[in-house]
């Protein structure tokens, strides 16, 4: 069962990097969990976010890239950004090459 997140509460802000875009969506997801390798069982089962559900459904595989130890406000501060790809260490490398 996934743990709601409480306001506060310490966990992991995950980075999903997606290996093909989805048409309409973007290529991230960022998320937060108590537990990221249970969220990532769970996302990979097409539980959660539809958005994944949806790249699970298309075959698109996907891992996570990055995290960081905070809370969900962390969470919204990143995803706030809108600038998921600059924090991707996968785009960045491949923009690198
Ligand atoms: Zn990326």
């Amino acid at each position: 069962m996934l743990i709601k997140a409480v306001e506060g509460m310490e966990g992991t802000v995950y980075l999903i990097h997606l290996e093909t875009p989805i048409a309409g969506h973007a290529q991230h997801y960022i998320g937060w969990a108590a537990n990221v390798e249970a969220r990532l069982y769970y996302h990979r089962k097409k539980k959660g976010a539809k958005m994944l559900a949806h790249a699970v459904g298309l075959g698109i595989a996907f891992s996570i890239v990055r995290e960081w130890a905070g809370g969900k406000d962390l969470e919204r501060k990143l995803k706030n950004r809108k600038k998921a790809r600059l924090l991707c260490p996968v785009c960045r490398r491949n923009a690198e090459a």
